[in-house]
């Protein structure tokens, strides 16, 4: 005999744990289902800190979400009584020319942001850990700074079962077989029998949404930490968070000195290794750590003393790096939600409203046309037929 719920959702990382909160608040009946456990070490939702920043080089469109995303955050401490967001400045360093700089200029500009422009000379005098070349400049996102995943997910966790939400951990769940008046989701242990599906499952988006083979590909990331060699430039509160801008070589990203083991960098996408989501991530190598200490030792100096800790993580990429959170195209019962590309944690708190939203009316006022999959499919067609 299978369970009744109004809503179910698929995977409790970082999406799942806001859908289900969002759910519960609502007073819809809602179960989560998660395979393993929260912030699991497989899951792309671990490792003390993510970025958060207005002024979205990627492209202005995402502004408008961003800015209800913090809000959101904002309300789910207040409820929470709990510090998820904390705001450093997010420094985003490069040459006048490149992607990251001139990006976030113009989405500063386009919705009147705040943000400052800063020379070499002007970066070492205020923030001196860096090391910059000398026809660097910086954008300064004052509105930037850094959210700590493993509380916002057992937080969200918290309010949803605070509201109602009958949550399942260590339950995987096996296939969604849609009937003609319900879905049944089953699982390794039992059925449950649904009118609404969220499906959050991150790297392992594919399995249960076949369209999605081969489209959110999870790759393998890797971030290191480091004990600073001057413990005051480095030190959270002096130290803004970071993105550099590498230009052929890539970007990377870094935060102050937030606990015990120190600064921590990673390089967005690292080298893109795709991975089994299904098997451990492949160990920490010579190569990786040759990359991450290299860079450390170039261009934060003050930060560059012993590395203390690195750990292996996953991106699940979409073709054009964008989103994809929709109704499934062949069953709008099943709401589909893939906000990964590696960029994806800050969005999580609008990324709850949004999926509750579609769950229950199939459709939602926040602006969200660019991650259909109707978006995704013209993007990879005009990209075969460059
Ligand atoms: C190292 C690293 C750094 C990043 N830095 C940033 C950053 O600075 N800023 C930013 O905004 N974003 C960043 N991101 C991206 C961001 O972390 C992700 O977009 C986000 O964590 C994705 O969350 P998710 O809920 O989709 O996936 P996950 O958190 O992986 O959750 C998916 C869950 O689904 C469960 N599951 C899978 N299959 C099943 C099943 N069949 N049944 C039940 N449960 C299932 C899994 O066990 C897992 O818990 C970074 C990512 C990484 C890895």
């Amino acid at each position: 005999m299978s369970t009744q719920y109004e809503v179910a959702v698929i995977g409790l990382g970082a999406m799942g744990s806001a859908a289900v909160a969002h759910l519960a608040a609502r007073g819809v009946k809602v179960i989560g289902i998660e395979a393993a456990f929260p912030a699991h070490a497989l899951s792309s939702s671990h490792g003390d800190s993510r970025l958060i920043r207005l002024g979205y080089f990627e492209d202005p469109s995402y502004v408008p979400l961003l800015q209800r995303a913090y809000a959101n955050w904002r309300s789910m401490e207040h409820r929470l009584r709990e510090q998820i967001l904390t705001i450093t400045g997010v420094l985003q360093i490069g040459r006048p020319d490149d992607k990251i700089v001139k990006g976030t200029l113009a989405s500063a500009e386009l919705h009147g942001l705040a943000s400052e422009v800063l020379d070499r000379g002007m970066m070492l005098r205020r923030f001196p850990a860096f090391g910059l070349d000398v026809d660097d400049i910086a954008v300064l996102d004052p509105e930037g700074g850094f959210l700590r995943p493993e509380a916002a997910i057992f937080g969200y966790l918290k309010l949803a079962a605070a509201d109602g939400a009958v949550l399942h951990f260590g339950e995987k769940v096996t296939a969604i077989e849609a009937g003609d008046s319900s879905v049944e989701i089953v699982t390794d242990t039992a059925r449950y029998r649904v009118g609404k599906v969220v499906v959050a499952t991150g790297p392992w988006i594919a399995e249960l949404v076949p369209q999605l083979r081969g489209l959110a590909v999870p790759i393998r990331q890797v971030v290191a930490w480091y004990q600073p060699r001057d413990g005051f430039v480095t030190a959270l509160g002096r130290m803004p968070a970071f993105i550099r801008d590498e230009g052929d070589a890539g970007s990377f990203f870094g935060f102050p000195v937030i606990g015990p083991d120190g600064v921590k960098i990673g390089k967005h996408a690292h080298f893109r290794e795709e991975i089994d989501p299904d098997r451990p991530n492949p160990p920490v190598n010579t190569a990786d750590l040759a990359l991450l200490d290299d860079f450390i030792a170039r261009r934060l100096p003050a930060a560059a003393g012993l590395r203390v800790n690195a750990i292996t993580c996953r991106y699940t990429m979409l073709p054009s790096e964008d989103f994809l959170i929709d109704l499934l195209p062949s069953d709008p019962r099943i709401v589909v939600a893939s906000p990964c590309s590696g960029h994806g944690f800050k969005f999580t708190s609008v990324v709850g409203e949004i999926l509750a939203d579609l769950a229950l009316y199939g459709e939602t006022p926040l602006p969200i046309s660019a991650f259909s999959f109707a978006a995704m499919e013209s993007f990879v067609k005009g990209s075969a037929s460059a």
